[in-house]
């Protein structure tokens, strides 16, 4: 298999089309086998279900080429549980989880090509998503859907070194109690577009989002989970029903037990306590984790002591350490790779 001429090193965040993605449509309470197609088009009522009424969820993953050539990626299976999650929740048909996993190796298979190199830094990111796509006018679900996953390459997502980020606590909330916060839809992330936007403007880099209901306790920005490392070199993570379950979080709680001996504890993190923090990341499919340098407190800022120039030293020896599993440099845990 010949790879495709593309200056790997220097790919961006951004849609390329590849050659295949995979579409199977749901329809009289059915889905269908699902198949392979080079038509990246979609053609619907202009009343669909998702148009109107935002009827849409999705995944996202990434596929790799490790060290000994292979092309490999990463719990696949914890991706469609949590899209089962997410459908039960907004009243969509369940795409079953073993046919998701058996979906997502297929649309790799196919994209083969597409997968950058071992050592470029980049890799084949999937999207997996699922939307209601028959007219839909009285407020009530779609009776048919689509579940489709297309591929696109993309590049280190720190060019030219890790830079710690400085975040802004905003004013805008982004997830209700007993809301949508802990399924990964769209609507959660249309509503977070001003808030970001205007961050930018005011030149932060990310919202740290309070809970709604007290705004006292840390949930997570608009698309990562939050760690924190004490000075003591303990992990500690936000527990909160409305945050969505990061799944490179997961595995970075158990990166941090047992490869790196450290003591891991789950809770509510008030934003009162974020202060006495040595280090702080998020965590996402994306980047991994990307090191925070200081937060913004309305005027008061709270600076961690690793500082503007260099990320932590945890932050990084986990970053590393997962990268390192991913790539195939480091034995993995039993599950967590599937190889193409
Ligand atoms: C996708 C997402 C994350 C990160 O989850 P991963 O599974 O680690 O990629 C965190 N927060 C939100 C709101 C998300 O949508």
């Amino acid at each position: 298999m010949e790879k495709k001429d593309i200056d790997w090193e220097n790919l961006g965040f951004g849609y390329i089309k590849t050659d295949k993605r995979f579409v199977s449509n749901y329809k009289d309470g059915a889905w269908d086998e699902g198949t392979l197609t080079d038509d990246a088009e979609i053609v619907m009522s202009e009343c669909a279900g998702v148009l109107q009424y935002a009827q849409t969820i999705f995944e996202g993953l990434k596929a790799y080429t490790t060290k000994n050539g292979e092309i490999v990626t990463f719990r696949p299976d914890l991706n469609g549980e949590r899209m089962e999650h997410s459908a039960r929740r907004l009243e969509m048909p369940v795409y079953e989880k073993d046919r998701f996993v058996d979906a997502v190796l297929k649309t790799i298979k196919a994209n083969e090509a597409w997968v950058p190199p071992y050592g470029s830094g980049a890799s084949l990111y999937l999207r997996p998503f699922m939307f209601g796509s028959s007219p839909v006018i009285g407020v009530k679900p779609a009776t048919e859907y689509q579940f489709r996953i297309f591929t696109t390459p993309v590049g280190p997502y720190f060019k030219g070194g890790v830079k710690p980020l400085t975040l802004k606590v905003s004013d805008f909330d982004r997830a209700a109690p007993h809301g949508t916060g802990n399924i990964k839809a769209g609507l959660n992330y249309a509503m977070s577009l001003h808030a970001i936007v205007s961050a930018h403007e005011e030149g932060y880099d990310e919202n740290m989002y309070l809970d709604a209901g007290t705004r006292t306790r840390v949930e997570e920005t608009g698309g990562a989970n939050f760690i924190f490392i004490t000075k003591d070199k303990k992990i500690v993570t936000p527990k909160s029903d409305s945050i969505l379950p990061s799944i490179t979080k997961r595995s970075l709680l158990t990166v941090a037990k047992d490869y790196l001996g450290l003591e891991v504890e789950e809770r509510p993190v008030p934003l009162e306590e974020i202060g006495d923090f040595a280090e702080c990341g998020l965590c996402g499919t994306a980047a991994v984790i990307s090191p925070v340098g200081k937060i913004v407190d309305h005027g008061r800022e709270i600076c961690f002591p690793s500082g503007m120039d260099t990320p932590g030293e945890i932050c990084m020896k986990l970053r590393d350490t997962l990268k390192a599993i991913q790539l195939g440099e480091t034995e993995a845990p039993d599950g967590w790779i599937y190889k193409i």
